[in-house]
């Protein structure tokens, strides 16, 4: 099994926490397209016969692009793959860009999932981080969706974010609840390099959340997501029964996938490859045909690694069956070692073969994956 992802390396603006490759310049939209359509060529072989089941178009902002952009995409996708079996098509949305014609269209084109980028219903937080869009348009976004027939859907929102207490989050979490969305996404505020958010911090004119807040910002979001009836099956994302993304969960299964556009990266199972993240190179790249990507071979190493960096984020825990047959002994008897300290502590529970953290240490995950690491 396989996903492709589409990355729309485009934004309107630059929201002031964003790291994500994307440029403001639309003037090289439809030579980037012309190269999309140029690379999902020069890719057929890469997911040899495996079985396609998700697409995905991420950014950047998908949703900048016209229904029949977006549509000549998927034909494209169509004429070099087999779509056949999949089931998901999920595209990322900016509030302010549904209207219910738009939302329409993309629903007879095949899109069968939305994930909008709402981040607060606190319109001082919006402007903070330099959003487009306003709390009447994120509030409007959800039943401009339920109408134009998508009952698959997410919302993001932040937390940690400089300057929120808890009840300003209390109330951007009820309100969300209060719309009744199938899938939640919540993800803590990290300041990136190369960000206005960053650049902020180091001039102190910003202050990063404490950890007793993130702590108490984090539990209020389990709680009252799990009392709501969501599935917290991976440490930011929560769903009601049978909403789960089965994009991000076949990453998290360590399937293989093919990301094409300026910054995505592909897997195969052995090898992982990044594509340039520059779209000017991208598209001389193409037109010249040169490779537009770097690549390594995963060690076993790199593969022990990385298990335990996916998987341990995930409600269903790491597969130690899959361990042992994708690390080797040496490596496997390592991990045995060195999640025992983490089972006496109770950070750490082993069942039906898969170490999972514990609910209530969720909020250290990164800490006990670092601990984990392995170094040669
Ligand atoms: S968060 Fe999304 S909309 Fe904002 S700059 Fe990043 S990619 Fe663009």
């Amino acid at each position: 099994m396989a996903g492709i992802y589409i990355h729309i390396p485009f934004c309107y603006k630059r929201c002031h926490y964003c790291d994500f490759y994307k440029s403001t310049n639309f003037s090289l939209k439809n030579e980037y397209l012309k190269s999309l359509f140029l690379e999902i060529e020069s890719r057929k072989d890469f997911l040899k016969n495996e079985s396609i089941q998700t697409v995905y178009f991420g950014g950047g902002t998908p949703s900048v692009l016209t229904v029949v952009e977006i549509d000549e995409i998927l034909n494209k996708l169509r004429a070099v793959f087999d779509l056949s079996a999949v089931k998901e098509i999920t595209l990322e949305m900016n509030p302010d860009d549904a209207l219910p014609q738009y939302l329409g269209e993309l629903r007879k084109i095949g899109i069968n999932r939305l994930s909008v980028g709402i981040q607060s219903f606190n319109d001082q937080l919006l402007t903070l981080l330099n959003r487009r869009h306003d709390t009447r348009q994120a509030e409007n976004v959800i039943s401009m969706m339920r109408e134009a027939g998508f009952d698959n859907f997410s919302i993001d929102l932040m937390y940690g974010l400089p300057s929120m207490d808890i009840d300003t989050w209390k109330a951007s979490v009820n309100k969300a609840i209060g719309f009744n969305p199938p899938h939640i996404s919540a993800y803590h505020l990290t300041f990136e390099k190369g960000t206005r958010f960053y650049e902020k911090l180091k001039q102190g004119l910003l202050k990063e959340a404490s950890e007793d807040e993130s702590l108490q910002q984090f539990q209020f979001l389990v709680q009252t997501l799990k009392a709501n009836g969501y599935d917290h099956y991976e440490i930011s994302n929560f769903a009601k029964p049978g909403k789960q993304s089965q994009h991000n969960s076949s990453y998290w299964a360590g399937l293989s996938y093919l990301g094409l556009g300026p910054s995505a990266h592909s897997f195969d199972g052995k090898m992982r490859q990044w594509n340039i993240s520059d779209i000017n190179t991208y598209i001389t790249g193409l037109s010249e045909v040169k490779d537009i990507f770097e690549s390594e071979t995963l060690s076993l190493t790199d593969i022990y690694n990385e298990l335990i960096m996916i998987q341990l984020r995930t409600a269903k825990g790491l597969d130690l069956e899959l361990m042992q047959n994708k690390v080797g002994e040496k490596l496997f008897t390592q991990f045995m070692t060195s999640i025992k300290k983490h089972e006496t502590n109770g950070n750490v529970v082993l069942q039906d073969g898969f170490y999972r953290v514990r609910k209530e240490r969720l909020f250290v995950t990164d800490n006990i994956i670092a601990d984990l690491f392995y170094c040669e």
